[in-house]
């Protein structure tokens, strides 16, 4: 099969990686745009097994309840909801795609905002909608919007590295937006220094992840769907500790790695720094505007 980039459509790449860790396929870099894409991908029959067998282990995963499940993501959505505010006015609409559980609808509503979620996921929406009045569709975004309704910002967290077409996804989300509206994504970082580390390199790479964005790539999406003034502000979610375990216990700290150790936030504050300001960091949260 041959290989065509995401990005610019060119042949030629290098491998990377010869398995994920969860399958067989190869991690391809384009040569001519850098951008790093599982190979091959995937077809839309062999998606829709995929994400059926996943979804079969979320069943089993569901009888964690509700409260565990918002606990366990209250870093990630007080953290969101923080960058929200210090920017937007709570006047201003909302659109989450991939609003999985809902727990950032139900911020947002707190807060004053008009939202709405777009969830493909039967199982999520029932607990979101368990949890918040925020409206949540089963809508998948497949084109150019052809209502009048326009948001002011829309949010894609952890949606684009599995999407088979990002440009194309992002072109489509502009027409949801206002004129002065905000397209807010926050994805893995492919540059993320631990990618040094080989046995890391080998948890990293995984079948859902379609796509491995770099701070130049996403950018280079992004300019392509037409969006303008892109910011793009590093963030590390996971704590020096768990930086520790992979140099020397070869995995993670644990099942669910920490956010947060409140024994040594100083050391953690000053690593995290270090990395959101180089971007190497694990994460990546961009901001582009429509004009
Ligand atoms: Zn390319």
């Amino acid at each position: 099969m041959k290989f065509t980039c995401l990005i610019c459509s060119a042949h030629q790449s290098k491998i990377i990686a010869t398995k994920t860790r969860d399958s067989s396929n190869l991690v391809a870099k384009c040569l001519s745009c850098s951008h790093i894409q599982l190979f091959p991908l995937p077809s839309a029959d062999e998606d829709k097994v995929f994400y059926n067998r996943d979804l079969q282990a979320k069943n089993v995963l569901r009888k964690i309840n509700t409260y565990d499940l918002e606990k366990r993501s209250a870093v990630d959505t007080n953290r969101r909801i923080a960058s929200i505010q210090a920017e937007f006015d709570n006047n201003k609409s909302v659109l989450d795609v991939g609003s999985g559980y809902g727990f950032f609808l139900k911020a947002l509503e707190n807060l004053g905002f008009r939202a709405m979620g777009l969830e493909v996921s039967s199982d999520r929406r029932e607990i979101s909608r368990s949890i918040t009045s925020t409206p949540t569709l089963s809508k998948a975004i497949t084109g150019p919007n052809k209502t009048k309704r326009k948001y002011n910002i829309i949010t894609l967290f952890h949606v684009l590295e599995h999407i088979k077409d990002p440009i194309k996804l992002c072109a489509d989300l502009k027409s949801y937006l206002n004129n002065d509206g905000t397209l807010i994504i926050e994805i893995p970082n492919a540059n993320h220094y631990l990618l040094k580390i080989s046995h890391y390199k080998g948890f990293y790479w995984q079948r859902a992840h379609l796509s491995y964005f770099t701070p130049k790539t996403v950018s280079t999406v992004l300019k392509k769907a037409g969006y303008r003034k892109i910011k793009i502000i590093g963030v590390q979610r996971y704590t020096f500790i768990n930086a520790l375990h992979w140099i020397f216990f070869k995995k993670p700290q644990l099942q669910n790695p920490l956010y947060e150790t409140k024994m040594f936030s100083i050391i953690d504050n000053i690593y995290k720094n270090y990395l959101t300001k180089r971007l190497t960091c694990d994460t990546l949260w961009i901001e582009a505007k429509v004009k």
